[in-house]
């Protein structure tokens, strides 16, 4: 389709018309190539029927772009563009995806350097050619670096915490749409992982042309890839891309069984059905040319001969045969967490009082709050010591009291959380530890260890009678900084022994202990707790993220001690 072409030169000359710093100009290009790719209508067509004038009528198209799509009918190129291309070969495409690098910049590294390509930006900034060059300097040389380093890891792979908003804000849109009948996320997003590719939503309608036009058309979306009747797909500005298909509704559940995913999970499904005699697509459950089921998941799972499976299970780690033996486990739910244990105020680094914090969470429908600030080690974060605990404990102490006078049965605990120095020992006295209902103790200096120094250094820690929970075990940071070397298996060994728990950490870019370590933890029986490590009121939000992590390890309830009744939970500390 010609739309489309004309849609992906346009954006081009978009970027080219901003390497050159024209105003205004680029922002015209790309309204046009958004209204073409959305366009219903061929544009080759408009033009045969109404020339020009036809042109010129479609919204964002002026004179001078309407001439541009003639002149491509006509003779199959644009001379404008292709005299951008002559001057400048760069792979725009590319290297515009390089966190820092713009379409100026872009051209600035292509005339100084003739860097045309991802390679030879590398290599300019291997050779230290880029720091000497105007407007750029060491730092942005060591950020390129770092960025293109991110580029090859993660393959363009975005936070779940990055897209999940942005894709439930596009879901709840086309939810408000009447053409729309039922609508779902599928792929890694609905799988909750980690790390997302891109997002994909299914939909029944009866009239699925609306629902695309108004698909291509939602603010945020600056390039649209490709527009019909069953399949469109757009970039949002935040960069990630969307597809959404419209399913026969006999079909949806397979599709969305099949959309979800993981590949690996569906590969033994598809197997089974083959030893069953069936054969599963997108399309339906078949038995011959019989549709034996199809229409919602469940039914396809059932004919298969299992329970229906979470979609955080699907990666093919065991759940298949357990839903075959009927032994799924029970995995906890988004709603069964009953407080939040890694919190921090303004008595150190956070932004909110031990009141706002409480309120936000009694909202939020739970039983407790645990406060646990920094302890002094780490003076950044105004870490607290033992006599400006007690103070804060004092204050802790009233509201409990008052909330007690109020008859409300929510309760503030008392916790830190207290630094692993590199021996292994913690930061902050005995007697002041004894004080807490809880203390957590984490790893945030010295990560580059030998393994067997930071496996020691953890084990010690686990040892301490007064530590009940080691926050973010492995200390990574995704798309930042990877867990430090640590042997996991003899620090869960060691959490079993000592009767300690480990930490989930909710925050999108921790998640850590990860799925694959909760499964470890719960199938050698250590206990965990889903944290958010809020520093502001907002992030008590990021509970999900850890609930999602702990449903992908296949937590229940008894592995998670942040689903228990205080009381329950106070008896493992003591
Ligand atoms: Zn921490
Ligand atoms: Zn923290």
């Amino acid at each position: 389709m010609r739309n489309q072409e004309l849609s992906k030169i346009f954006n081009e000359i978009a970027e080219y018309l901003e390497m050159e710093g024209v105003p205004f100009k680029p922002y015209a290009y790309q309204k046009a190539a958004i209204t073409l790719a959305a366009l219903k209508d061929d544009v080759g067509e408009v033009y045969e029927k109404r020339g020009i004038k036809g042109l010129k009528e479609i919204p964002g198209v002026g004179a001078s772009i309407s001439q541009k799509i003639e002149e491509f009918l006509r003779t199959g190129k644009i001379e404008y563009y292709e005299e951008f291309k002559r001057k400048m070969p760069v792979e725009l495409d590319e290297i515009v995806k390089v966190e820092g690098v713009g379409p100026r910049k872009a051209k600035v590294l292509f005339e100084n350097l003739g860097v045309r390509n991802l390679q030879e930006l590398e290599d300019a900034a291997k050779a230290h050619k880029i720091a000497p060059l105007f407007g750029f300097g060491d730092k942005s040389e060591q950020n390129i670096l770092e960025a293109l380093e991110f580029l090859k890891r993660s393959h363009g792979r975005f936070l779940l915490g990055e897209i999940l908003p942005a894709a439930q804000a596009v879901l709840e849109r086309l939810k408000q749409l009447k053409e729309v009948e039922a609508i779902d996320t599928a792929g890694s997003l609905r799988r909750m992982k980690e790390t997302i590719g891109d997002v994909d939503f299914l939909v029944i309608s009866r009239d699925p042309q609306k629902v695309m036009d108004f698909f291509v058309s939602l603010p945020g979306v600056v390039k649209v890839w490709g527009k019909g009747s069953t399949k469109s797909s757009v970039r949002l500005k935040e960069g990630f891309d969307m597809d959404l298909r419209v399913i026969p509704p006999e079909s949806y559940g397979a599709a969305l069984q099949y959309f979800t995913g993981s590949k690996d999970h569906n590969i033994e499904l598809r197997k089974i059905a083959i030893d069953r005699g069936l054969k599963l697509s997108e399309y339906g459950l078949f038995q011959g040319p019989r549709m034996v089921a199809g229409k919602t998941e469940e039914e396809v799972y059932r004919a298969l001969g299992m329970e229906w499976i979470p979609p955080e299970m699907r990666e093919n780690m065991g759940e298949i045969d357990a839903a075959l033996a009927g032994e799924l486990p029970r995995i906890i739910d988004y709603g069964d967490v009953k407080g939040d244990l890694h919190v921090h105020c303004n008595w150190n680094g956070g932004a909110n009082s031990i009141e706002e914090l409480a309120a936000a969470a009694m909202a939020l429908g739970y039983e407790y709050i645990g406060i646990s600030d920094h302890t002094k080690f780490l003076r950044i974060e105004r870490g607290l010591d033992e006599e400006t605990l007690k103070k804060r404990n004092k204050e802790i102490e009233g509201i409990n009291e008052r909330l007690r006078q109020e008859g409300k049965v929510f309760r503030v605990l008392k916790g830190c959380e207290a630094n692993i120095m590199s021996d292994g020992s913690i930061d902050i006295d005995d007697e002041a530890l004894a004080e807490l209902d809880y203390v957590i103790a984490g790893v945030h200096s010295q990560f580059k260890m030998s393994r067997e120094v930071m496996t020691e250094r953890l084990i010690t820690a686990l040892k301490n009678p007064h530590v009940d929970i080691i926050s973010h075990p492995t200390g990574r940071i995704l798309k930042r900084r990877d867990e430090y070397e640590v042997d996991l298996g003899r620090v869960l060994e060691a959490a079993k022994d000592y009767r300690k728990v480990l930490e989930i950490n909710a925050y999108p870019e921790r998640l850590d202990l990860n799925d694959v370590n909760i499964l470890r933890a719960k199938k050698l029986g250590v206990r965990m707790v889903i944290n958010t490590d809020t520093h502001q009121v907002s992030q008590l939000h990021l509970m999900k993220f850890g609930v999602a992590q702990a449903r992908r390890g296949w937590a229940e309830r008894a592995d998670i001690i942040n689903t228990w009744p205080v009381e329950e939970l106070l008896r493992v500390f003591q």
